[in-house]
């Protein structure tokens, strides 16, 4: 008898068997389609056996083994069995994520080999190393094995010149690059730049923008090792590639690589544990690190190379200066000093660029008279004022509604935006220079790719002279003429309740600032704070990444938070906070806590954006100063979480290395 232990995209923590009786031979990872209740469904065979629990009666036999595709390599299955146990996933849902759709589908869909067409990118010579780019290199070349690095660069220092350089020798060894980005919208030039440098290689892309079909090409192509670069966001760091010999995953701080919702993980933390297990070097780069990596380079478990000069020979850093707000009359919210520093650059026909990271006209409406406030009825937060299309919208749920006349509760019909947002500040400084070109963007203003490259586009041919921006605009991008920064309404997130909020500014200000100056024009950044002796804001403006980062790990050491402590957090969400919270006491009074001793589990509380699209969400928190001990843990939490009773549409969840609370 041949039992086929299959894996199914099932929230269940378990294996199904079927009975297999076809002549072939079946191998681990490959696809079979199964019935499963009363329809059929595609999964992947991750044991063969000879006998099963269940009696035979009760076992349904197998309908297919797909042999269209490869069977999915074991290092793959590795992969996703180590996914499951870490982050307490159900192994079925790994798996089946990191397969296209058409794979998914029982109903056999025609697959073509066909080679994809590779965009004619303009050949780009490689550009001569500096110094810098040189040491680091000779160090990356003689990694062996598993070979964790961190490549700290400031901004316009080359890192992608040393990655391009390293893929390189990799492809003409016959392997395969695995190279991650946080967001491949955000960088298009990202893609043509490493088609130009290999003309010769084939580079599939592999991001959620992609259409099935060419997600599903690609894939294949990578699975049957044909693509010699993997160019991807946090998904690809599933994709099977026989031949994977480096993995390269840039801007590695980005929250983006991590993922909040479905299967919870960390790209960047599963692609350390795949070059582990495979042997194989990593490189994770970043004018930012986070502090979780930072630690790491500090304790020696990654090897730290660190390039310091700007790439371009006459680049130098930006000057930064702080414009202490208290002091000064401000018009729209922004001061003298920064309105002439735009005015010069008019006249010298250079760009400026306007950092505000909140889009909207105004992110509240508000009645002077009785204190109404536009608020969604879904959630906990405001609804943020649209003027372009005359809306409210909800910039958590997406409830939209029409901007009303005069006030709902009091009739008064003279309501006021408050506070400032993009659309605003866009419309102001229009007014201010009316013979400026002024060009906003953001997710409103750019929201195909399309769109975006061709904002991009214009930017870089001097087509615009004042951007004003949200972060879409601080990340990898080189704008030769763009000499000025303005940094506005950056305070709020010195005293957030987000213990992360702090790291989060400042590489954001450290980001959008390195979009300054790049080429041989000398760039200016222009911080305007309340705060000017703010820590934070002294270490931005002396562009003092290390120090910022020892200051922040001696307080999280201090405050026990990660990387000194590890931690996992159970949600509820409901109806009612009620709901949630007595469901989440019931689990804080399970009485596994006493056979774990390193482990503590907090209070039930609600979550700090409570409510959500009509849910009441509230959480609690598990900790260990050991990752063992609270993996030891988890499993068995969650078994006795499964096995209390929960109110209908109670919907809970466990996240390990949560990044938000
Ligand atoms: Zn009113
Ligand atoms: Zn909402």
């Amino acid at each position: 008898m041949t039992i086929l232990r299959i894996a199914l995209a099932v929230p269940l923590h378990r294996l199904f068997d079927y009975l297999w009786q076809g002549a072939t031979e079946p191998v681990i990872g490959q696809r079979v389609r199964v019935p499963f209740g009363s329809r059929e469904r595609i999964g992947v065979v991750v044991e063969i056996a000879s006998e099963s629990a269940y009696p035979e009666a009760q076992i349904r036999p197998a309908l297919a083994i797909l042999d269209d595709i490869v069977p999915l390599p074991p290092d793959f299955m590795a992969l996703c069995e180590f996914a499951s146990t870490y982050y307490q996933a159900p192994l079925g849902e790994v798996i089946m994520q990191a397969l296209p759709a058409g794979l998914k589908r029982p109903v056999a869909t025609q697959r073509r080999a066909k080679r994809s067409v590779g965009l004619n990118a303009p050949v780009h010579p490689a550009p001569h190393l500096t110094n810098g780019q040189v040491q680091v290199l000779e160090e990356l070349r003689c990694a062996k094995g598993f070979s964790p690095f961190l490549l700290h660069g400031v901004t316009g220092s080359g890192k992608t010149e040393v990655y391009l350089r390293l893929m390189q020798d990799v492809i003409e060894a016959g392997g395969q690059v695995l190279l991650l980005v946080p967001e491949i919208n955000l960088t298009p030039q990202l893609e043509e730049r490493v088609r130009g440098r290999f003309p010769g290689a084939r580079l599939v892309a592999l991001h959620s923008d992609l259409a099935e079909a060419a997600r599903e090409r690609n894939w294949c192509a990578a699975l049957a090792g044909e693509a010699d670069i993997v160019l991807g966001t946090r998904l690809a760091v599933f994709t099977p590639m026989p031949c994977l010999q480096l993995i390269v995953l840039d801007e590695e701080h980005d929250t983006s690589f991590k993922q909040q919702e479905g299967m919870r993980y960390s790209a960047r933390d599963v692609a350390v544990v795949r070059a582990s297990a495979l042997a194989i070097p990593i490189v994770l780069g970043s004018a930012t690190p986070s502090l979780e990596t930072w630690a790491n380079a500090q304790n020696a478990r990654y090897r730290l190379l660190s390039l310091r000069e700007r790439a371009h020979s006459e680049a130098r850093m930006p000057s930064m200066r702080l414009i202490d707000t208290r002091k000064v009359v401000l018009q729209e919210g922004m001061s003298e000093a920064l309105l002439q520093a735009i005015e010069e650059r008019l006249l010298k026909r250079e760009q400026s660029l306007i950092f505000l990271n909140r889009r909207g006209y105004a992110p509240v409406l508000a009645c002077p008279s009785c204190g109404w406030i536009s608020n969604c009825r879904r959630c906990a937060a405001n609804l943020v004022l649209h003027l372009a299309d005359r809306r409210l919208r909800c910039h958590h749920c997406g409830f939209e509604a029409r901007v009303p006349s005069a006030c709902p509760t009091c009739g008064n019909q003279d309501i006021h935006p408050f506070g400032r947002g993009t659309q605003r500040l866009e419309a102001w400084l229009q007014e201010r220079f009316p013979t400026a070109r002024v060009l906003r963007v953001d997710r409103d203003s750019a929201r195909s790719r399309k769109q975006w490259e061709i904002m991009l586009q214009r930017i870089r041919a001097g087509e615009a002279d004042i951007l004003v921006g949200t972060q879409m605009l601080a990340k990898g991008h080189d704008f030769p003429k763009l000499t000025l920064v303005g940094v506005l309404g950056s305070d709020a997130a010195l005293f957030a309740a987000d213990w992360r909020a702090p790291e989060r500014l400042f590489a954001q200000l450290m980001q959008v600032s390195g979009r300054a100056g790049r080429a041989e024009h000398p760039g200016e950044v222009l911080i305007q704070t309340q705060y000017p002796d703010h820590p934070l804001y002294r270490a931005v403006a002396e562009h003092d990444y290390e120090g910022f980062a020892a200051s922040q790990l001696s307080e999280r050491k201090q405050a026990g938070f990660p990387p000194y402590a590890y931690q996992a957090v159970l949600r509820a969400e409901a109806s009612a906070m009620a709901d949630s919270l007595a469901f989440l006491e019931k689990v804080r009074a399970l009485p596994l806590l006493a056979d774990h001793a390193l482990v503590s589990v907090y209070d039930p509380v609600p979550m700090r954006m409570a409510r959500l699209a009509n849910l009441e969400r509230a959480q609690l928190l598990a900790e260990s100063p050991s990752r063992a001990a609270l993996q030891a843990f988890l499993p068995r939490w969650r078994q006795a979480i499964e096995a209390i009773k929960t109110p209908a549409r109670l919907r809970w969840h466990i996240e390990v290395d949560p990044l938000e609370f």
